[in-house]
């Protein structure tokens, strides 16, 4: 429930509704807009007696949220959300922001090495993987701490910021500690303890649909995340489930503008395990902005064929170059841009 204040409410008119939910027995959280003051009502599983908040000072009306999240609904919030890392790049806004890396840390050289070259075509920040959830227990696994270590090294030099995935509660805390941002992979979408942690850091955290996840449950896992107090959560779309064969999972572009109507959240997508081949990836990723992603993450290595995962999907440097160029003028036609490049000088 959302508690919408008249415009120009005194502060304490706010203070006396927020003291007013908490004599209620629920949380208050004020949330300042540019036309109005609302405050939300959590806690509640079920309705809610809005009487006694109807009646008191400055208040013009009381909405019910229909939906079962509600942190993360347009109603709650109708303004887009922007996710702003340390490198000033912006997640939300009007420009496009391109994540980029191998799907894996394979060690320093490899890892600095692609991260010069992404920066300077164009990439803000840089993926890498050093705790994989692999199908088989007896794939790669990811270098651990020291892969983390390596994409510390590998900001320092280039200023790209850095998200990588965090497989369990404790591993959050670890991830957050070096990462820009926290990615939670599609197999923990629903992983709670997961994503209360996540939420806790503080940090933002990029938060991947599940492989038969509806739309209404990456939305409630987000909710997780916003109910710790950490409204810094990107959403992505990274294919679900199908019976088609040709492709490793369905991208689900219909999605982009579900979420859009939805929730306040920004949403990019990932061609990338979206496909599951590095010659749709080009194809899916342009069409991913036309259908009005904030972003991509798209996975790249320097090469593809000893790659120590997820090399049949992964773009070659001059592929990824070409992508960013396509891409650019698919934003330019729908009144966006793409976050230029931090060697363009732009960030920072
Ligand atoms: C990844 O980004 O490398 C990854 C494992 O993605 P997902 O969780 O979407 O499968
Ligand atoms: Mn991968």
């Amino acid at each position: 429930m959302l508690v919408v204040m008249k415009h120009g409410a005194s502060a304490s008119q706010i203070e006396e509704v927020v003291a007013t939910i908490k004599e209620m027995g629920y949380g208050a959280r004020p949330i300042p807009g540019e036309q109005r003051t609302a405050v939300g009502l959590i806690g509640n599983d079920g309705a809610v007696d809005s009487g006694r908040l109807l009646g008191l000072d400055g208040v013009l009306e009381v909405i019910p949220v229909t939906h079962p999240y509600k942190q993360v609904s347009r109603e709650w919030r109708e303004a887009d959300t922007v996710v702003t890392l340390a490198n000033g790049t912006r997640i939300g806004g009007s420009e496009i922001v391109v994540m980029a890396g191998p799907c894996a840390v394979e060690g320093e050289a490899q890892i600095l090495d692609i991260a010069h070259r992404l920066r300077a075509m164009g990439a803000t920040v840089l993926r890498g993987g050093a705790f994989k959830p692999r199908t088989s227990p007896y794939a790669f696994q990811g270098l651990g701490r020291a892969g983390l270590e390596q994409l510390a090294k590998a900001r320092e030099e280039t200023g790209l910021a850095i998200v990588t995935e965090a497989l369990d509660p404790e591993g959050a805390d670890l991830v957050a500690e070096y990462a820009d941002i926290i990615q939670i992979g599609a197999r923990n979408m629903q992983n709670y303890p997961l994503l209360r942690r996540a939420g806790k850091t503080g940090k933002p955290v990029l938060l991947k649909r599940g492989l038969a996840a509806t739309i209404d449950e990456l939305l409630l896992a987000a909710e997780y995340i916003l109910a710790e107090g950490n409204d810094h959560v990107i959403l992505c779309e990274r294919g679900i489930r199908s019976f088609d064969t040709h492709t490793r999972n369905l991208l689900d572009l219909t999605a982009i503008p579900v979420v859009k109507a939805l929730s306040h959240l920004p949403i990019i997508a990932d061609p990338s395990h979206g496909t599951g081949l590095r010659a749709k990836v080009i194809p899916m990723g342009r069409a991913a902005v036309a259908a009005g992603a904030d972003g991509l993450i798209v996975e790249v290595h320097q090469n593809p064929p000893k790659a120590m995962s997820d090399g049949a999907q992964s773009l070659l440097p001059d592929q990824f170059a070409e992508l960013m160029t396509q891409i650019t003028v698919i934003a330019r036609a729908i009144g966006r841009g793409v976050t230029p490049s931090l060697v363009r000088g732009r960030t920072g």
